[in-house]
């Protein structure tokens, strides 16, 4: 079943007696279990900060940011749009686990640059029913993290607003680029 809102069925992997992916990451897991000890953390995040960023495959987002382990609520969705459930999870995060700092990522050569709404009207082709969600689908990636930072900022659920920033991930460079909130 092929339509353009999914991907051929020939790009799922084959079962020829090698391992799943899943299977891989499993053994991974293995490894890395072999190796840990317990930090003895809480589940309050230590630099108090929620990042709010697209599930892109190439944004490592602890990397990028000088993250370790235990310093921040990640929060990452297509597009790292600010969607209510987005906003359950800032929600949570502030009132429940201490945050007070939220940052936004979104990225160059996002997947929702080439989408529009007419994905939903696909899948309503396709399935026989429209979705309930909106794709978010943008044109202009500066005025989506503005949009986002909006939202946040004007949200009744969040107690802490004063310190929300968005940011541009350059995949090429690596490069965060600050967007001006008022521009
Ligand atoms: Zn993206």
């Amino acid at each position: 079943m092929t339509t353009s809102a999914s991907l051929p069925a020939d790009s799922a992997p084959e079962a020829s007696g090698d391992p799943s992916v899943t299977d891989r990451l499993v053994g991974a897991n293995r490894q890395y279990a072999a190796q840990f000890t317990d930090p003895g953390m809480d589940a309050r995040p230590v630099l108090r900060v929620a990042v709010v960023a697209c599930m892109d495959a190439r944004l490592d987002l602890h990397a990028a940011l000088g993250l370790e382990l235990g310093d921040c609520h990640t929060i990452r969705n297509a597009g790292g749009v600010v969607t209510d459930d987005t906003i359950r999870s800032l929600t949570i995060s502030q009132r429940a686990l201490g945050t007070r700092t939220v940052i936004l990522i979104h990225h160059t050569g996002c997947g929702l640059e080439s989408l529009t709404e007419d994905f939903r009207h696909e899948l309503e082709d396709e399935v026989g029913q429209r979705p309930a969600w909106a794709v978010e689908a943008f044109r202009d990636v500066d005025q989506d993290v503005r949009q986002s930072m909006q939202r946040v900022r004007t949200n009744p659920f969040l107690p802490h607003k004063d310190d929300v920033r968005g940011f541009v991930f350059d995949v090429h460079t690596g490069l965060l680029r600050e967007i001006d909130p008022s521009s």
